[in-house]
């Protein structure tokens, strides 16, 4: 309190700017891990107002200066969450506590196809009643179809169509959008066909944007979809995204190791820049039509390749039904159980009696086990491949509040799947690069302090299915823009997350 008050004396005496509330920090005595993916230094740093001004061995304190020692723990820039949904009742929830207790900084939302509209209106508002987090986003391909094609989503758009979608699309981008986003797995963008992805993303590649996408079909067809994306950036001349990138049915489960190289070494031949990001659960979180991507909902074999396709129905977990509320949490095997009829019947009844929702997800969602083990790990470590959390600020995944620390605990500290250094590369700098960020994702004099200080020791995620928002363990501080949003394990209450633009500029 007392520091606050001193703050905003200092704040009126001097000059009102965007950083008034941000007095000079000196950190001292960190292990820090640059995000170059270097090995980590011992090193103090110093931060001047929302920048990073100094690092050195040993930094003599200034007057005014506050002095925090670390006392050995790693310093790394503010993690960079490649895919997440935590836009998602951000006004009620400024905090964003479940982002930041994970180290994230930025968040990178519009994804999946879908994204806030307009963009420039969404923008205005975080700048109005800014969050503890940094925002940048996508323009979703979805989104643009359907201010274009109404409620008439399931067909392929006419020629008249596409010229209305590419200049909303050009719109977008100007707003600061860094390019666009589909999920074709989802109703809304499945019936596009690849031609008009590849005739969009050009409108994206004129403005410098790159291509994400959630690929046409993640389960026994994904290696298809991996040649689908690929083809888009080769004709789009854009570089490319596989987004929370799975092996999610049986048929291909464990191909990682063996398929995945031929992945990248044919887009490499093609001249594609393919990345990826992963988000390190071998469960994922959707709506349940999802199963059945031709959306032929109620055709019984359609429906029981779906269940088989996704690890079969005990496999599938349904955490909301709004329809029934008492059979959330069950299973599919077991929903059916109860209701005395076979899961395919269950999950045809439950469409049907979710079918008035534009959206199955607003009223059912599901949980799948549908991943395994040996190829998360090998996404994880791959050098192409970023992180993300798919999460929500209060979704039913602990994803949400978890994955950042789940790599670091788990895959890099148990497991050793990757060097902590590398990890930190690719929460970082890598995907900074990516947005193009210029003065973010790097501890670096000069450089915006997004950062955050964990303990390598203990880090590790505590979000379970049963408590999907509970606190990571091992994150003591989190700084965004100078100013702390966790302090001591504590969330602050300090806003100075940002709007993050794409500057667009012709090629
Ligand atoms: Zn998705």
């Amino acid at each position: 309190m007392r520091m606050k008050s001193l703050q905003l004396f200092a704040c009126v005496l001097t000059a009102l700017t965007a950083s008034c509330f941000a007095s000079d920090v000196l950190i001292q005595n960190v292990l820090l891990y640059d995000g170059s993916g270097k090995k980590p230094v011992r090193a103090d740093v110093r931060i001047k107002g929302d920048r990073i001004a100094a690092i050195g061995k040993k930094l003599a304190p200034r007057k005014g200066e506050v002095i925090r020692d670390e006392h050995g723990l790693a310093l790394a820039p503010g993690f960079i969450d490649m895919h997440s949904h935590h836009d998602g009742g951000i006004f009620d929830d400024l905090n964003a506590a479940s982002v930041t207790r994970q180290g994230v900084t930025t968040v990178f939302v519009g994804q999946d196809g879908e994204s806030n509209f307009p963009l420039a209106d969404f923008f205005a508002h975080l700048e109005k009643a800014p969050a503890a987090i940094n925002f940048a986003s996508m323009v979703g391909h979805a989104t643009v179809r359907a201010q274009v094609m109404g409620k008439d989503l399931f067909r392929p758009s006419t020629p008249e169509e596409m010229k209305k979608m590419k200049d909303l699309l050009a719109k977008e981008l100007q707003a600061g959008a860094y390019g666009l986003s589909t999920g074709l797995e989802y109703e809304e963008g499945h019936f596009a066909t690849t031609e008009e992805v590849i005739e969009l993303s050009k409108v994206a590649a004129a403005k410098r944007g790159f291509y994400i996408s959630h690929v046409r079909d993640e389960g026994n067809g994904v290696f298809d979809s991996f040649k689908e994306i690929t083809r888009i950036g080769r004709e789009g001349k854009l570089p490319v995204e596989i987004t929370h990138i799975k092996l999610a049915s049986p048929q291909v489960w464990h191909m990682a190791a063996t398929r995945m190289p031929g992945v990248f070494a044919s887009a490499k031949k093609q001249g594609v820049d393919l990345k990826a990001d992963v988000y390190p659960y071998t469960y994922w979180h959707s709506t349940l039509r999802v199963l059945v991507t031709d959306r032929d909902f109620y055709n019984p074999e359609r429906v029981a390749k779906g269940i088989a396709d996704n690890g079969g129905a005990a496999n599938l977990m349904v955490p909301k039904y709004l329809p029934d509320p008492s059979v959330a949490g069950k299973t599919l095997a077991q929903i059916a159980a109860v209701w005395g009829v076979t899961p395919v019947e269950a999950y045809m009844r439950m469409i049907k009696a979710t079918s008035s929702a534009t959206e199955g997800g607003e009223q059912e969602e599901v949980i799948g086990t549908s991943m395994t083990e040996d190829d998360v790990r090998w996404f994880i470590a791959h050098p192409r491949v970023m992180f993300s959390s798919d999460g929500a600020l209060h979704g039913a995944h602990p994803r949400g509040a978890g994955a950042f620390p789940r790599v670091l605990g788990r895959y890099v500290r148990e497991q050793h799947v990757l060097p902590l250094e590398t990890a930190i590369h690719k929460m970082t700098m890598m995907p900074a690069a990516q947005l193009g960020l210029k003065d973010r994702g790097r501890i670096a004099s000069g450089y915006i302090a997004d950062l955050v200080v964990f303990d390598p020791q203990t880090v590790i995620d505590e979000s379970t299915i049963q408590q999907p928002e509970a606190a990571p363990k091992g994150i003591p501080d989190v700084m965004v823009s100078g100013e702390w949003v966790v302090d001591g394990g504590k969330v602050t209450g300090s806003h100075p997350g940002r709007v993050l633009r794409h500057e667009p500029v012709a090629k």
